[in-house]
This record gives structure tokens, C-alpha cells and sequence, in this order.
């Protein structure tokens, strides 16, 4: 069984060299336990936090052990009444080939028709964070004008199609290159931008002249900053991500100009999705009918092999994904 380690902590971005690819033997199943042969792991760019030896969220990945994260497999092995060999089951001992795992950390899924690596994208924690981050942290409501960066990442390709789907008024999403922009055009968002066509500000205004309501924050910085600018009165800003700022060993100063959050009176919400697992069954039904009818469609950008997963994991940070980045072993 082959596995993923961190070999050492980056400073500012991850190299390959902050990974070691090792073959460790495969621990005897105890009581109530499965053996799962991983298909598709999850890179996500919250992981680049966890490589630093810092108090967050989530614990810190530790020098000489394993990674871990979002993964989908078989059940090879079982020692558990609930979880029988065959099944389709998604945890979080992502990044090695083989998980051995209790069984009360697995969920079974049924991947027939929609695709095992979609329950780690779309119809997993990454749609959930688009849904939840939209209505529950972004107090989102039919008619709102949606700004979402990083729009045609896994996230925000949700976002902007979430938003469409109940009945924003307009929807604009920026992101890295002409090719994403013509892609989320496609998915239904009315205007979009690539942020290295000048000063984020002047391009989100031209993009909503009438102003936005809601403000879906992937990124941080600059893009903060022109929301700030933008929003209406009484605007919302999910706080979702910051990952301008997740390689850089200085903090940014943007944004400069929080205090017109006062007189607008704008809510700045930050939000984590742990806390609305319990909404995925709510999520999974609206997204399965919106799959269905057509109305959201999703995007993935899948690397091949073990070996390759730190570089699809660095790539990510970069923006060569469109869609949810996946590893399949
Ligand atoms: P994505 O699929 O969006 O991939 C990351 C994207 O970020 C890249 O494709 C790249 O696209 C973009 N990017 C990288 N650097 C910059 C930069 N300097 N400025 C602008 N864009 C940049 O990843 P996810 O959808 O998984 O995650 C999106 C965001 O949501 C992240 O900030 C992540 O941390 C956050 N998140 C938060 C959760 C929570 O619970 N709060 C849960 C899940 C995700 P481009 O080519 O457009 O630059």
C-alpha cells in the first residue's frame, strides 16, 4: 500500500519536495472495521493551511505521516454488520491507496448513475459549502445580485449555478483566465471577469452597474476589497476563502476600505461548512433535481495515479483545475 506523506512544511508555496511517496504495510482490521481501496481522493485548497504547523479548524498534518482527506472507494475487507464487503463508501483517509477505517467513519453512498467522484465534488462537501455558504451564511434571496469568485473552481462553478438556479437577478463571477470565463458563461452566469484584466474594482463595477447584494468570498484581498465597493446597502459577504493570501508569507492589507462596511451596514459572515453537515440530505435533493433537469452541470479536472497527487494538489493552488480537482487511483 502506497501512501502519501508530508516530508516537510512549505514556506510560501508547496514544491514536491514537501512530499514523500512511501509503501507502508496495511494494519489488521479490529473489530467493526473495513478495508477500502481508495478510487478518487479529494485536493482541496484548505489542505495548504493544515501543512503548517499552526492551531486552525482542522489539526496540522504532521512530518513523517500520512495526509489525509476526502476519498471515495470499494470496501475490499469488513469486519463490520453494517458495512459489507462491496460497498461504496466515502471517508477521509484520502492520499494512500488503501484506507483502513472504523465503519462508523464511512458513509455509503450509491454512485450508480452520477459517478463515485462526484460525492467528492458536486454532490459532496464542496456543493455543500456553494448551498450553505449562499443561503444560510449569505442570507441569500430570490432577486439578489451574486458576485462569486473563484467561480470557475469547484466552489464557485456551484455558486453561480445554485444562485441561478433560485432565482438571483444576475449573477457575475470573476476568475483566472478567459477560458474559465467562457466556461461559466456557459453555466448560465451572466457576466464574468478575469482578474488579471485590471484592477478588480473597476471590473466588477462595469460587471454590475446596478451594484451586487451578495458577495460569495473565495479569495480574499483585492476581491474583497472591490466588493466592499460594490455592494448595496444591507449587502452580504460569505467569507468562504482567502486563497490569494494561502502561499503569501505576508498578510495582505486589503481590504483598506471596511470601514463603508459600517455605513452600508454590510453583513460579513465567515463560514465553515462542518457545522451544516446536518443539511446535506436537503442539499443532496435539491442538487440531485437540478443535476437532472439540467439547470447545474459540474466540471472536473482529474489527474491519474498516487504519485501524481501532491502535483495536482500544487496545481490546484495555481488554478490548472476547472471544476473540482480529484486524484483517481
Ligand atoms: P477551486 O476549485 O476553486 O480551486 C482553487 C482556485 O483558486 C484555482 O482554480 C484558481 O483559479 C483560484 N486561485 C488561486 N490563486 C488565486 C488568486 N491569487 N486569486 C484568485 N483566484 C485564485 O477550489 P475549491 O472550490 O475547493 O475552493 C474554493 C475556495 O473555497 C477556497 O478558498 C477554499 O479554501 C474555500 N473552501 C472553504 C470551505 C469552508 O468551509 N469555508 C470549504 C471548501 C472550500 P483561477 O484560475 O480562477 O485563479
Amino acid at each position: 500500500n502506497r501512501e502519501i506523506h508530508l516530508a516537510s512544511r512549505p514556506e510560501g508555496w508547496p514544491t514536491p519536495e514537501n512530499f514523500d511517496l512511501v509503501e507502508v504495510d496495511l494494519p489488521e482490521l479490529g473489530d467493526g472495521q473495513v478495508l477500502v481501496k481508495n478510487h478518487y481522493m479529494s485536493v482541496d485548497p484548505y489542505m495548504r493551511g493544515r501543512m503548517n504547523d499552526v492551531k486552525s479548524y482542522v489539526p496540522p498534518f504532521q512530518i513523517g505521516e500520512a495526509l489525509d482527506g476526502g476519498a471515495i472507494g470499494e470496501v475490499v475487507a469488513s469486519t463490520s454488520a453494517d458495512v459489507p464487503v462491496g460497498a461504496t463508501v466515502l471517508h477521509g483517509l484520502g492520499w494512500r491507496e488503501y484506507a483502513v477505517l472504523d465503519a462508523a467513519e464511512a458513509r455509503v453512498v450509491d454512485a450508480g448513475e452520477i459517478g463515485e467522484s462526484t460525492y467528492l465534488g458536486a454532490l459532496g462537501m464542496t456543493g455543500l459549502t456553494a448551498y450553505a455558504g449562499l443561503v444560510y451564511a449569505g442570507g441569500f434571496e430570490e432577486g439578489d445580485v451574486v458576485f462569486v469568485s473563484g467561480a470557475a473552481g469547484a466552489v464557485g462553478s456551484m455558486v453561480g449555478q445554485i444562485a441561478k438556479a433560485m432565482g438571483a437577478s444576475r449573477v457575475i463571477g470573476s476568475a483566472g483566465s478567459a477560458e474559465k470565463i467562457a466556461r461559466i458563461e456557459e453555466l448560465g452566469f451572466d457576466a464574468g471577469f478575469d482578474y488579471h484584466d485590471g484592477p478588480v474594482v473597476d471590473r466588477l463595477r462595469e460587471a454590475a452597474p446596478d451594484g451586487i447584494d451578495v458577495y460569495f468570498d473565495n479569495v480574499g484581498g483585492d476581491h474583497l476589497e472591490a466588493a466592499i465597493d460594490v455592494l448595496n446597502p444591507e449587502g452580504r459577504v460569505t467569507l468562504c476563502g482567502a486563497i490569494a493570501q494561502y502561499n503569501e508569507t505576508e498578510p495582505p492589507c486589503a481590504p483598506r476600505n471596511l470601514a463603508l462596511a459600517i455605513g452600508k451596514r454590510l453583513r460579513l459572515q465567515g463560514f465553515l461548512v462542518g457545522p451544516y453537515f446536518d443539511k446535506m440530505g436537503e442539499y443532496a435533493e435539491k442538487m440531485s433535481a437540478w443535476l437532472a433537469d439540467g439547470s447545474v452541470q459540474f466540471d472536473e479536472t482529474v489527474r491519474e495515479g498516487l504519485e501524481n497527487a501532491p502535483q495536482a494538489f500544487i496545481d490546484l493552488l495555481r488554478g490548472a483545475n476547472t471544476g473540482k480537482m480529484v486524484v483517481k487511483l
